[in-house]
């Protein structure tokens, strides 16, 4: 399982921030904790946020996540940024305005690059995820 070593500063987890899309595989799992997004090609499933605009997994005092360890992997990526093009092609980018750990980040984006071929992410969500962040 791909994982950067996060520094658990939880800047990601908070408001207007960045907002984990669910893979294909995760959405059972994770399915009481979603929103479903419905989009041309497939539905995208997003955790849901506390009222304070926070991740639903994010402990009392939004001091750290509640289930890091089994966290969802587009948080796992994290500084690493899927982003897909309206054909479903994606590139990889460093979010360096927001983490911290961004050199760390670097290191994880070969093994990033293995893990989606593997599990067909591309294929199976890319043109959905696009559609979702450039119609939400
Ligand atoms: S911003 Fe970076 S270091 Fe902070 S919680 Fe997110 S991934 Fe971890
Ligand atoms: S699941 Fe955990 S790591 Fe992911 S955004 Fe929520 S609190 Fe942060």
């Amino acid at each position: 399982m791909i994982d950067i070593k996060c520094g658990k500063c939880t800047i990601c987890c908070g408001v207007e921030c960045f907002n984990p899309v669910l893979f294909p595989f995760e959405e059972k799992r994770f399915k009481k904790y979603s929103i479903k997004i419905k989009t041309p090609f497939q539905d995208i499933f997003i955790l849901k946020r506390k009222k304070d605009g926070q991740c639903i997994f994010q402990n009392k005092g939004n001091t750290g996540c509640r289930i890091y360890k089994k966290r969802p992997v587009d948080c796992r990526l994290f500084p690493i940024c899927l982003k897909f093009d309206k054909k479903g092609r994606y590139k990889l980018i460093m979010d360096k305005d927001v983490c911290p750990i961004v050199e760390k980040g670097k290191s994880g984006k070969k093994k990033m690059e293995e893990y989606l071929k593997k599990h067909k992410i591309p294929e199976l969500y890319g043109k959905a995820y696009y559609y979702y962040i450039h119609n939400d």
